[in-house]
């Protein structure tokens, strides 16, 4: 193994070349690699941040996953899912705010009735947002799991253009600690590439943090990601939910969590270049500055939490997430605020689509 620190400014970077960035601890060594990993950010993706407006729409959830505070058999949750017309509300919220586009998430479920609501919910958010400013509507970045080749298709068609299906590791014995054997990390690369292949722009991510987790491990997630010609990356520090069977899991403490999840941004950065990467609410969950930290380790999108306040509490995949009590004007005004301050713009009005995606014009 390489002893010195390898060269930021080289276009490919070995995975012996990663795992030592992920190693940093530093002072000089971590700033070093966020100022990089910047640079590297404004030359490909320029000085922007781009705002998805998120809105959980489910807490109904058919898996199991070890680590997720909604998993099917946490009888401590109360289920909901929106309505229709709230939805619609967050909509037209997003585009009077100038946000270029939204984010649907929900629990994975497969009834053709949730996936016909989601088609349904789609097509109206394209018809009620087409304005002189967003003349293709909203963009919409959807993330409800795993699905088969023809519902992406479907949602694909109802006007669903960005995908969202983390992986969570892409080492197969800690994929398999962390979900039950019927999911595997095989149909979860097939889906990816059915995502692709229709169309989408393609986003993952990865835990970080996670109990008996390597850094040679996070070093092969971001590999994973170029090789999988990835556009978009949401990854966080893993925090343990103690209603599930990995919350006692012994893992590192919240400040050494939000170092590496800092240093893998940065390291995903200087590795991928043109891609879309979130500065996740996970980030600010451990360290109150998480998101701006994120965003100056090479981050460029956020995504604000849109989700009906008499709902919010019910969606807790992980303790302490912030922003449940603030209402969507507070949430953006303390994001605005928070974005200034580190010298960097809001991308008003447009969708903000990962570079990397353009360029390969899929
Ligand atoms: S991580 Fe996603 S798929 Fe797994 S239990 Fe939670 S909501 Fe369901």
């Amino acid at each position: 193994m390489s002893t010195t620190f390898p060269d930021l400014k080289q276009a490919n970077f070995s995975k012996q070349d990663i795992i030592a960035i992920l190693g940093a601890t530093s002072d000089d060594k971590i700033e070093a690699v966020r100022s990089a990993a910047q640079n590297v950010l404004l030359e490909n993706c320029g000085n922007k941040v781009y705002f998805r407006g998120l809105i959980e729409f489910s807490n109904i959830c058919r898996c199991n996953c070890y680590y997720c505070g909604i998993r099917k058999s946490n009888q401590n949750v109360m289920r909901y899912e929106v309505n229709t017309e709230d939805v619609l509300d967050v909509a037209r919220w997003c585009v009077n705010q100038g946000y270029g586009s939204m984010v649907i998430q929900s629990g994975e479920r497969r009834s053709e009735r949730f996936i016909s609501k989601i088609t349904e919910i789609l097509k109206l958010i394209k018809q009620e947002t087409t304005c002189e400013e967003l003349p293709q509507g909203l963009g919409i970045t959807l993330s409800v799991g795993e699905q088969t080749p023809e519902t992406y298709k479907r949602f694909f068609d109802a006007g669903a253009h960005r995908y969202l299906l983390r992986i969570e590791t892409t080492n197969p014995d800690l994929f398999a600690k962390l979900h039950p054997p019927e999911q595997t990390p095989e149909t979860r690369i097939a889906c990816l590439r059915s995502l692709r292949e229709i169309g989408y722009q393609v986003g993952t991510g990865v835990m970080i943090g996670l109990p008996e987790q390597t850094l040679e491990d996070l070093a092969d997630d971001i590999l994973f990601f170029k090789r999988e010609d990835i556009d978009m990356i949401g990854m966080g520090p893993f925090i343990p939910n103690e209603e599930t069977p990995l919350g006692q899991a012994p893992c590192s403490t919240a400040q050494e969590r939000v170092r590496l999840a800092l240093l893998m941004i940065a390291a995903t950065r200087l590795v991928l270049k043109d891609v879309n990467i979130a500065s996740t609410t996970a980030l600010q969950a451990l360290d109150p500055e998480g998101r701006e930290k994120g965003l100056s380790f090479g981050a460029n999108i956020m995504m604000p939490l849109m989700t009906p306040q008499n709902v919010r509490e019910k969606y807790l995949l992980y303790p302490g997430k912030p922003g449940l009590q603030q209402d969507s004007s507070a949430v953006h005004a303390d994001l605005e605020k928070r974005i200034k301050s580190i010298g960097r713009e809001i991308g008003y009005n447009i969708w903000g689509d990962s570079p990397h995606f353009r360029k390969g014009v899929k």
